[in-house]
């Protein structure tokens, strides 16, 4: 069965001792994770060494980096690169996500350069697409997700498609409280599995974790989770709630 994964994004939220008073709450909260179930935390970098520390030796729990630059070192002020998060014990780096490609223009072509840069030193990229509200009331959301796909990862080989975590967040179900339905969640899934498989064939598509993204919560996980599709979630605000987000584990298949 390929990988379920419950990942918290908690974006650019909390201090540090909130931080650690979350991690702790949830680490004391019961949780009974199989062997093909993952819990990925995407903390603010600044925490990294806090939660590698707090997390040290829990089996199939992983921190993940919310971003990385493309080049591996270099005269680029301000910027972490993936081989830096590996160094430190980071392995999973969330690319392209919409508030990264919305508020720091980053395009198709920049993530494939930072995917290859994960891929290059044996990281795991989770791959953010989504559409925007007004390509869904279009009604060609399934067009605009495979140009992402195909402009932002489908230069990979199979060798290398099979390390990445597509995660597919619609821009308007984002921090809104709206939902995707599960019907439209396993709708998008199952066509981006399907441009998959047309690419890469289909052993190779089912072997790829796509998560959904965008207000999943405790109330929708399990229904959403449920969907043959829906290999887990990317969760933003519901992450910073210990009860809710250790409830959204336990939806996992
Ligand atoms: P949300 O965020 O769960 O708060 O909607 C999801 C995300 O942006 O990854």
């Amino acid at each position: 069965m390929r990988k379920q994964i419950a990942a918290a994004n908690w974006k650019m939220n909390l201090t540090s001792l909130e931080a650690s008073q979350l991690l702790n709450e949830l680490l004391a909260i019961p949780h009974d994770l199989k062997s093909h179930q993952e819990v990925v935390f995407a903390v603010p970098s600044i925490y990294i060494p806090l939660a590698v520390s707090i997390l040290a030796g829990k089996p199939n729990i992983y921190i993940a980096a919310q971003n990385c630059h493309q080049k591996n070192n270099g005269a680029y002020t301000g910027e972490i690169s993936a081989s830096m998060y590996a160094s430190v014990g980071v392995k999973h780096i969330v690319l392209g996500h919409s508030e990264r490609r919305e508020y720091f223009g980053e395009s198709d072509a920049l993530l494939a350069e930072k995917l290859n840069a994960v891929l290059a030193i044996d990281s795991t990229p989770i791959f953010c697409c989504g559409e925007p509200l007004a390509i869904r009331e279009a009604a060609t959301q399934n067009e605009f997700v495979e140009a992402q796909l195909k402009n932002g990862l489908f230069h990979l080989s199979a060798t290398e498609i099979v390390k990445v975590v597509i995660a597919y967040e619609p821009i308007w179900a984002i921090g809104t409280g709206k939902t995707a339905s599960s019907e439209q969640a396993q709708e998008i899934h199952a066509y981006i599995r399907k441009s998959l498989a047309l690419k890469y064939g289909v052993a190779i598509a089912d072997e790829i974790s796509i998560l959904y993204g965008g207000s999943v919560k405790a109330s929708n996980a399990k229904e959403l989770f449920s969907q043959p599709d829906v290999d887990g979630g990317l969760v933003g605000g519901a992450s910073l709630i210990a009860t809710e987000f250790a409830a959204i584990i336990n939806a996992l298949k």
